[in-house]
């Protein structure tokens, strides 16, 4: 039912109503860009870009009241609950059935990929097995270099040409009815958020089990805007309307910046340089307080097996690409074994703990979750609500300087913002 709203003029008429979630949403930056809500309310929320160049919702229609209750129910931006279902999680790294490290044996799709290129040479491995007829991935836009756009993909070639992390806004649930409404297997590949907006919409819609029998993430650092690529170029000595396509990494692990420009020439810039330099600086609030960058609501999860100095700091420089593979679910482990057997992909055992020295930004993440909320609280500021991260203990094992220094750190922001 679409609530009446009182006009300026004080009649009583039908006028666009400000959905209550997504205003309380908007105060508190608390938006991913899954795309979620628009999923669940096609007729009423688009996904557009913002000044600051993120994907936002728009709301260019009144919610019904059920539609109301879908987007609170599986906004990632509102809060997260991982069900351990009887399971002991590791509390740093989360549901694990399986981890290894590997790559794609296909050279070229592992030096395409963003790492190993274990999450495409898995894709293909569905697809060609018959286990999906469809992936819904994210690849370049088409119309904006800088830019991604939701593609589907039905065979290894077109996996293999979406293959690599695009560090930019995506929204891979806009236009999920689509799917839906369809009777295809499709395999989703999304950010950790968007993989929780999915599953916590199988919670309330049975077609999605049936549709998307499997879902794999990557761990994720955070979504920088569109505005963070375009300062990539302008560092590398280039005008950004200029460029005609563009590669955040990849063609190599980590690969390079590349932008290919207009009168054909290409203007490359290191990883650590492009993301540790720029893109990092450019990423959305809600990153800040996301206790889920290691994906745990995926069936399986990739990541960079980055090597290590002595100090336990990521070594950057170019090789054979590597990825971390995580198997989050039953199905997830057996899809990993079937790639292995199949040959898509060459992976051996690794130990959890190791994964401590690879992903230092990951360790933070969780650890400074909690210290970064309660800051927002203590502005009176919208807060997500996490339940199943073990918060409290990661907090604990941070220690009171680097809890404190989060803490203040956050308030400052927010104060100032
Ligand atoms: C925003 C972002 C942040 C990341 N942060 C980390 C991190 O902190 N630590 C870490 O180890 N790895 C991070 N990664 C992932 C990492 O770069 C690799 O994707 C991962 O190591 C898997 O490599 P691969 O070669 O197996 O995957 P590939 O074979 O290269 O496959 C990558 C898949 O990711 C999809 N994809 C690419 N960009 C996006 C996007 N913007 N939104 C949705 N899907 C996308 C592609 O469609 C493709 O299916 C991040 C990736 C992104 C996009
Ligand atoms: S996080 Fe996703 S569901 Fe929530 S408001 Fe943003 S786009 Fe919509
Ligand atoms: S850091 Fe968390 S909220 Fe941000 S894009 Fe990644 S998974 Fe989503």
């Amino acid at each position: 039912m679409l609530r009446p709203a009182r006009c300026n003029s004080g009649t009583i008429g039908i006028m666009l109503q400000p959905s209550p979630t997504l205003q309380k949403i908007a105060r508190g930056q608390l938006c991913a860009g899954c795309g979620g809500c628009a999923a669940v309310a096609p007729d009423s929320i688009d996904m557009e870009y913002s000044q600051d160049g993120f994907l936002r919702p728009v709301q260019k229609a009144g919610l019904t009241e059920e539609a109301e209750d879908k987007v609170a129910a599986i906004c990632p931006g509102l809060g997260l609950a991982q069900d351990p279902d009887g399971r002991r999680d590791h509390p740093l790294w989360g549901p694990m059935t399986g981890l290894r490290t590997g790559y794609a044996t296909d050279p070229e799709l592992r030096r395409n990929g963003s790492s190993g290129g274990a999450l495409s040479a898995i894709l293909a491995h569905l697809l060609e097995t018959g286990t999906v007829d469809h992936v819904l991935q994210t690849g370049a836009a088409p119309d904006l270099p800088f830019g991604n756009r939701t593609v589907t993909s039905i065979n290894a070639e077109q996996v293999f040409h979406a293959a690599g992390s695009r560090y930019a806004p995506s929204a891979p649930l806009d236009g999920l009815e689509r799917w839906l409404a369809g009777d295809a297997r499709t395999a989703f590949v999304g950010k950790p958020c968007d993989v929780a907006a999915l599953r916590s919409l199988a919670r309330i819609d049975p077609r999605v089990r049936e549709r998307f029998p499997m879902m794999l993430s990557f761990f994720c650092a955070g979504v920088p805007s569109i505005n963070g690529a375009r300062k990539v170029v302008e560092k590398m000595g280039g005008d950004p309307d200029q460029v005609v396509a563009f590669r955040y990494r990849g063609d190599g692990w980590p690969g390079f910046a590349k932008a290919t420009m207009a009168d054909g020439s290409v203007r490359k810039m290191s990883y650590a340089d492009s993301w540790g330099g720029i893109l990092s600086g450019h990423v959305q609030f809600r990153c800040r307080i996301c206790p889920d960058g290691t994906g745990g609501f995926a069936d399986i999860v990739c990541a960079d097996a980055w090597e290590t100095d002595e100090d336990g700091y990521p070594l950057f420089e170019e090789r054979e690409g590597l990825s971390l593979i995580v198997s989050r679910t039953e199905n997830g482990e057996q899809i990993v074994r079937d790639a292995m057997a199949g040959g898509a992909i060459e992976a051996e055992p690794f130990d959890a703990e190791g994964i401590l020295a690879m992903q230092p930004g990951q360790k933070g993440k969780r650890r400074f979750t909690l210290p970064r909320l309660l800051a927002l609280k203590l502005a009176g500021k919208p807060a997500p609500r996490y339940d199943g991260f073990h918060l409290l203990r990661n907090t604990w094992d941070a220690g009171l300087w680097l809890t404190a220094r989060n803490f203040l750190g956050t308030l400052r922001r927010v104060v100032l913002r």
